[in-house]
């Protein structure tokens, strides 16, 4: 397989040159967040009072941890290191999870985040002859203008169409056979329902690789639309406090993603105790960003649930490889006293060949009891009018997932293209059930 470089010292630098740099751009970064008054409080309580009083890597455990509601209580500007006139670019979070924080950036941190994603973009085996479309929504979004710099600096052909209207999208992509897309996994399934409205197959696309990210997915949704379209596609983390995406991508053998470590340093913990867990084992993602000055972050809890794989990655790259999100710790449901996440429910329908390609999970309550009802599209050559064979994968999609969440679900079958739909992050959970 090929592999490419955009910076292949940094790439494949051994781990202890890696964790020197960590360590050297960790306390710059201690020297920024110092000037805050936010930080400034934090550190000092925790004996920290100059950048060399953090000496070592290991005694970053020394700082505790920031969560999203110190961004909300230090709005607009608790946590901003340098003059307001040295920030050249606000960002905010797409508010998910209630209300938006604010992100800023200095010329030097925007040139640093673009060449994060220029790397990850050549990681893809993208080149300058690619033809980018961009379908993430522009704007506050980082998953718009991120990709979009990263794209230009790489010399791509870039296409800044932004997120929504399907019909343009497909337009574009046949107008100037479009090879790479960014996109949430959701919308590109959606996409290509749509295709045959337009006279369309996906095999008149040009398309080859898409990059896929800003919400939860599974691997079997992966894997059914790189064969619905003919596609590679790879997975994209980020998250907007850490810049937005470039803080882990994956390369050409598709076995999770590299987190750029010389850029953020990745702590797995247990988010009930706060305990770090060794690499291998599922827990909360904490990040602390070494190339943003304007607004330094240090040991910040995501609420994403992963692993970093232990194994080395054959590409050569030094960089730890972090797992697909499994999930938040804030989007897990408890239906009738059993932990599940959405994304589980998602790994067993999109395996199941007639499933289509959206569903929908609705909770609500049945007296004392939750039910679980799970809405799936189904492919329409599936709608004969035979209502055996309807009833007979009701139950099959019904026993699956009995098998994998130990609860037993409705299943309610649906033409394509009859579910909501969503241009950006899916909004895969609607939950009725009475409060108590
Ligand atoms: P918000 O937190 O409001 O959704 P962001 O736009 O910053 O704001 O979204 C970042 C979040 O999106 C991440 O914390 C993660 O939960 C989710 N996310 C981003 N990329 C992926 C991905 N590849 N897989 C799963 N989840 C992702
Ligand atoms: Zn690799």
């Amino acid at each position: 397989m090929e592999v490419n470089f955009w910076n292949p010292e940094v790439e494949t630098m051994e781990r202890s040159q890696l964790e020197a740099l960590q360590l050297k751009r960790l306390q710059a970064v201690i020297g920024y967040a110092l000037k805050t008054p936010f930080y400034q409080k934090r550190l000092s309580r925790a004996g920290i009072s100059r950048p060399e009083d953090v000496r070592s890597l290991q005694e970053l455990q020394k700082i505790p941890f920031t969560v999203k509601d110190d961004l909300r209580q230090n709005f607009p500007a608790g946590l901003l290191a340098v003059d307001m006139e040295e920030v050249v670019r606000i960002h905010s979070s797409s508010g998910t999870t209630g209300v938006p924080t604010v992100i800023y950036l200095t010329a030097e941190d925007l040139n640093s985040w673009t060449d994060l994603l220029a790397r990850s973009i050549i990681t893809t085996g993208c080149c300058r002859k690619d033809i980018f479309q961009n379908m993430m929504s522009y704007g506050l979004f980082t998953g718009g203008l991120g990709l979009h710099y990263g794209a230009e600096r790489v010399g791509m052909t870039v296409i800044p169409v932004g997120g929504g209207n399907t019909q343009r999208q497909v337009q574009l992509m046949r107008d100037f056979k479009t090879t790479v897309v960014h996109v949430t996994p959701s919308y590109l399934l959606h996409i290509h329902t749509r295709l045959a409205e337009f006279g369309v197959k996906a095999s008149d696309l040009h398309l080859r690789r898409a990059f896929l990210g800003a919400e939860p997915y599974s691997e079997n949704t992966r894997l059914k639309l790189q064969e619905l379209y003919g596609i590679d596609a790879y997975n994209s983390y980020g998250l907007s406090e850490m810049n937005g995406p470039s803080v882990a991508f994956e390369c050409v053998y598709k076995k999770d993603m590299h987190l750029w470590e010389d850029a953020y340093i990745v702590e797995i913990i247990d988010p009930a105790t706060g305990q770090i867990l060794p690499d291998g084992q599922k827990g909360e993602v904490v990040l602390t960003n070494l190339v943003r000055h304007a607004m330094p972050l240090m040991r910040y809890r995501t609420r994403d649930l992963a692993f970093l794989h232990t194994e080395p990655c054959p590409c050569g790259r030094t960089h730890r490889r972090l797992s697909r999100i499994q999930g938040r710790t804030d989007d897990m449901l408890i239906i009738n006293g059993v932990n599940v996440f959405p994304s589980q429910i998602e790994e067993v329908i999109m395996a199941i060949p007639e499933v289509g390609t959206n569903y929908m999970i609705h909770l609500t309550s049945a007296g004392a009891l939750d039910k679980l009802i799970v809405k799936v599209e189904i492919y329409s050559k599936m709608f004969t009018g035979d209502l055996n064979s309807l009833d007979a994968l009701k139950g099959k999609i019904r026993d699956r997932l009995r098998a994998s969440i130990t609860i037993n679900p409705h299943i309610e079958l649906h033409e394509p293209g009859s579910l909501p739909v969503f241009e950006g992050k899916a909004k895969h959970v609607v939950d009725n059930r009475e409060k108590l």
